[in-house]
Parts: C-alpha cells; sequence; structure tokens
C-alpha cells in the first residue's frame, strides 16, 4: 500500500515514521520498518496504526541512515504482524517492503520450499525476498543482478525496496505498474516513496521509475537506472510543483 526508504546522511527512523504518517490517508492495516546499523538490519512490524509500530519501537534500537518503512493494505495472508513488512529473507540478509501482488508466488513457494527455505509469513511478498537470496546463492551473482533476474520470473504488480545487511551503502528499488518515485536529495541522499507526499519536504528533484526498471541507489553514487532487460537507462529528474 504505502511505500517510503531513506539513505543518507540523517537518522532514517523519524523520515520514515513521519513518511508512513503521511501515507496513511491511503489506509492500511499494518506498518512497519527495517533499520540497518552496525551491520544488523533491525525490524519492527506491528499491525494497526502507525503509533502502534512508534510505541512498540520505543525503547528498541532505531538508529541507523539506512531504512524501509511500509503500511500494508493485505491481499495475500491475514493482516497480523507477522505478514506484516518489511519480510526478511531466510537468512535475514536482506530485507524487503512491497506494494502489489506476485501473482505466481504460489509456484514460486513451492519450488522453494522444495529447496529447503522456510516462510514466516503467508504473504506473496516473502516469496519474492526469497527468490532473490535463492539466485544469489546458487549463482553467486551480486544483488542487483540477483533481483534483476528474479523480476524475470515474477508475473504481477510491484513496487519494492530491498535492504541487504552484506551491503550496508545500499538500496534497490524496483517497479511495475505499482507507482514508485525516488527523491534526489542533498549528494549522496535518496527519498524513495510510492507516491511524492512524503519527498516533497525534503526536495523537489524527482524521478519517477517507468515499469520494470530497476534503481539502484548506492552511497557515493549517482542514481543509476537499468531495466530488467539489463539496458542501461537515464534518469530523467523532473521538478515538483510547489503545492
Ligand atoms: N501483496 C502484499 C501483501 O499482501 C502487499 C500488499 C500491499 O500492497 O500493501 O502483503
Amino acid at each position: 500500500c504505502g511505500i517510503v526508504a531513506y539513505i543518507g546522511d540523517k537518522q532514517a527512523y523519524p523520515i520514515l515514521i513521519k513518511g508512513l504518517q503521511r501515507l496513511e490517508y491511503r489506509g492500511y492495516d499494518s506498518s512497519g520498518v527495517a533499520l540497518l546499523s552496525n551491520n544488523e538490519i533491525h525490524l519492527y512490524k506491528k499491525q494497526g496504526k502507525v503509533v502502534e509500530l512508534e510505541n512498540f519501537a520505543n525503547g528498541k534500537d532505531v538508529s541507523g541512515s539506512v531504512g524501509i518503512g511500509h503500511t500494508r493494505w493485505a491481499t495475500h495472508g491475514a493482516p497480523n504482524d507477522k505478514n506484516a513488512h518489511p519480510h526478511y529473507s531466510g537468512s535475514n540478509k536482506l530485507a524487503i517492503i512491497h506494494n502489489g501482488i506476485i501473482e505466481n508466488y504460489a509456484s514460486l513457494k513451492a519450488e522453494m520450499i522444495s529447496r529447503g527455505h522456510v516462510f514466516e509469513s503467508d504473504t506473496d511478498t516473502e516469496v519474492l525476498i526469497h527468490l532473490i537470496e535463492d539466485i544469489q546463492e546458487k549463482t553467486n551473482v551480486d544483488l542487483e543482478e540477483a533481483v534483476r533476474i528474479a523480476l524475470n520470473e515474477v508475473i504481477g504488480a510491484y513496487a519494492i525496496v530491498i535492504m541487504s545487511k552484506e551491503n550496508p551503502d545500499l538500496l534497490i528499488a524496483a517497479k511495475k505498474s505499482s507507482p514508485l518515485v525516488i527523491g534526489l536529495g542533498e549528494k549522496d541522499e535518496f527519498f524513495i516513496a510510492s507516491d511524492a507526499t512524503p519527498i516533497v519536504e525534503y526536495t523537489r528533484n524527482v524521478v519517477y521509475l517507468n515499469d520494470e526498471e530497476i534503481a539502484i541507489m548506492q552511497r557515493g553514487e549517482d542514481l543509476r537506472l537499468l531495466n530488467i532487460k539489463n539496458q542501461q537507462k537515464t534518469p530523467y529528474i523532473q521538478e515538483l510543483e510547489m503545492q
């Protein structure tokens, strides 16, 4: 339903919470965040309102300048804590947030279970992050390439953001049929969201992803785009109008 993510110099948590509040108008049944600090992913998620997530995370480690946040509108799996996003990959090395529906999740999940994967939720989303990790382990490609290969196997709609504890200076996003916008902040700073409302107060320079595009946001580098056929794309930077 709602996506917000951040990588930069600032603390991510307050940006994510504020962004999730701005997305509340869309309606949702649960919310969650994952933050990366000291090579660990800290993941907090809760059924109910964003304030319930805040209460749950209160007093816990919410430090980190890389983070992803989500408000969920359940399509696959009941609205409860375990089905809320973000979702881990099996090894907890990766975490994902996802808007949309992976239509062929059942066959992918069956294949993954036969290969020893254990799932914690009933969502279609968790299947995608297991698939990405599975591809990485099987073929030894980097995360960017594993995401690209996985998205070629997916039927359905997605806007996703992925973080990796082995790549603490990287966020990867992609979309098809669900919107995703990237705000370019100060140097080395990216805001990602399902619509511009969480971004406008930080920057007016945005790039709307096209279908089947993957965005690589690496600290110290410019935004890089490629599509799932592995063609490099030039980011088209637009200026948001003042409201
Ligand atoms: N299909 C996913 C789920 O049910 C994502 C739903 C959404 O867009 O919030 O968890």
